[in-house]
């Protein structure tokens, strides 16, 4: 899977005339070795706590050309502008559908078929070609004990 993406970003790095340097590289390794949604400034922080550090701007800049090639999808959970881009790997992964708790922000995934028939049926039936869709649903966690809750300790993601 990782040769497969390193590969795929050596591909769009060249087409797009950009560096093809380790430092992008190192970033993808990261974004791989991950299973959570992220933000930019965890994965800054992730890349210093692994003695790596690159500079914010390169964050970013290599993000985007991960979602332009499909490495990465981007979401925007929450309903305020300001809500922060989050990430998480794309490549070999399902589509899912999230659950994002607004207390503490933990996210959750689930799959069900009935959204890939909507998506058929509403295509089929408005004569739209659907390229992707996104579906979440906002709410609390109802667990007592769900470690991302404030005062049960550290928040994930
Ligand atoms: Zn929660
Ligand atoms: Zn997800």
């Amino acid at each position: 899977m990782l040769a497969t993406a390193r590969a795929k970003l050596e591909e769009s790095l060249l087409a797009k005339g950009l560096r093809r340097s380790a430092e992008r590289f190192a970033i993808l390794d990261e974004v791989y070795s991950r299973n959570d949604h992220f933000d930019a400034e965890d994965l800054y922080q992730a890349m210093h706590q692994k003695s790596y550090p690159v500079s914010r701007a390169t964050v970013y800049n290599t993000l985007e050309v991960l979602v332009d090639c499909h490495l990465v999808r981007r979401h925007h959970f929450g309903d305020d502008d300001n809500s922060k881009s989050r990430y998480e790997k794309s490549l070999g992964r399902q589509q899912h559908a999230h659950l994002v708790c607004t207390i503490c922000h933990r996210v959750q995934e689930f799959c069900d078929p009935r959204l890939h028939l909507i998506k058929t049926n509403v295509g089929n039936t408005l004569q739209f070609e659907v390229e992707s869709h996104s579906f979440v649903l906002y709410g609390q966690c109802i667990d007592e004990n769900c470690e991302a809750k404030p005062g049960n300790g550290t928040p994930a993601n």
